[in-house]
């Protein structure tokens, strides 16, 4: 029994040789044993996304390749992060596949849960969101921080899914829709949603690196998090309003209250009060000032209007005819 759905996983790799060849491993017996159910067509391919990686990775990638065409690789000029090499990926195998599924290279993603997920979309879902049914594996901080975040997230707009990473399925029409963004502040997991269609879930135990350690150490972490937030929501300079708004009216009473207190004759002292108000006022205008600054840079950057990744290589199969719309290869 033969099916006709031609599966692409795409996984973004950054200094991965420690996790490649187990990664590569079970991805492998997965994809076969999937083929053989007849779950997905043959000729489905792993897309191993080289983000300017300094080990070996690449390397590996290649032999990965000449040993078995299941195994395809696109390699970045340089390293441009995980959002950018998570697009690159997907826009490379855009038009040659009926469905992607993306996922990080270091296993913490249940690779057993991409049966369930290519289920939904058999029911008719076009996107599929793998979510955390726990968070036990992740440290007390990063679990605080990250369920915070998701929860202030949602607070200042943004539609992003509870728990959900980059593990997820889409299928070519929603990979299509999202090529229509083109922004160079990319945040998948915020715009991913905004694209509609119908969506899924998929729950799933999310497990420990397998090896090496975390390429997002926590000011990576933060700046990630700021980035998300500055991307989907202009609230904060909206924040920024209000707090001046609600500053100038604080003003007005200590002003009438001063006014007062000089007509009564009591205009000592205020030394503490002046001082503080300077600091306050200053910090204040320091943080708003910078939040303003952060978007005005975003603008900047939009308009430059640079490409998201340059791809340098690329090994696929001669037959795939890859878009290369988004892709600029070199040689
Ligand atoms: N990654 C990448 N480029 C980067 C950083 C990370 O492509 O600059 C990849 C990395 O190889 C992995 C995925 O993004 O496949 C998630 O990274 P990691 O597991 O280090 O993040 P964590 O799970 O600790 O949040
Ligand atoms: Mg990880």
């Amino acid at each position: 029994m033969q099916s006709n759905i031609r599966l692409f996983m795409v996984i973004p790799c950054y200094n991965e040789q420690e996790v490649l060849p187990e990664t590569s491993k079970r991805l492998e017996a997965k994809l076969n044993s999937l083929i053989n159910k007849g779950v997905i067509s043959d000729t489905s391919r792993v897309v191993l996304v080289d983000d300017g990686s300094k080990d070996t990775t690449w390397q590996l990638i290649d032999e990965l390749h000449k040993k078995n065409p299941l195994f395809q690789g696109v390699k970045l000029s340089r390293n441009r992060g995980h959002q950018n090499a998570l697009l690159a990926g997907l826009m490379t195998v855009r038009s040659v596949c009926d469905v992607a599924i993306s996922m990080d290279a270091d296993l913490q993603d249940d690779i057993d849960a991409i049966d369930e997920m290519l289920q939904k979309y058999k029911e008719g879902a076009e996107i599929v969101y793998g979510v955390r049914s726990s968070r036990q594996t992740d440290t007390f901080f990063k679990r605080g921080t990250a369920q915070g975040y998701y929860k202030l997230m949602n607070r200042m707009g943004a539609d992003i899914v509870y728990n959900h990473a980059d593990f997820r399925l889409m299928s070519r029409d929603a990979l299509e829709m999202l090529s229509e963004y083109s922004e160079v502040n990319l945040f998948l997991r915020g715009i991913v949603p905004m694209i509609g269609l119908k969506t899924d879930i998929v729950y799933y135990e999310r497990s420990e690196r397998f090896a090496g350690e975390s390429k997002y150490p926590l000011m990576k972490m933060l700046s990630f998090a700021f980035e998300g937030i500055t991307s989907l929501s202009v609230k904060p300079i909206r924040f920024i309003s209000g707090l001046g708004v609600f500053i100038f009216s604080v003003s007005v009473i200590i002003l009438i209250y001063t006014l007062i207190r000089h007509f009564t004759g009591n205009t000592i002292q205020g030394w503490t009060t002046t001082v503080l108000s300077i600091w306050a006022i200053g910090g204040l205008t320091m943080i708003s000032l910078g939040v303003i600054g952060e978007y005005i840079g975003k603008i900047y950057l939009e308009t430059k209007n640079r490409p998201r990744y340059i791809i340098s290589e690329y090994l696929g199969d001669k037959d795939d005819v890859v878009d290369l719309i988004d892709v600029k290869i070199k040689k």
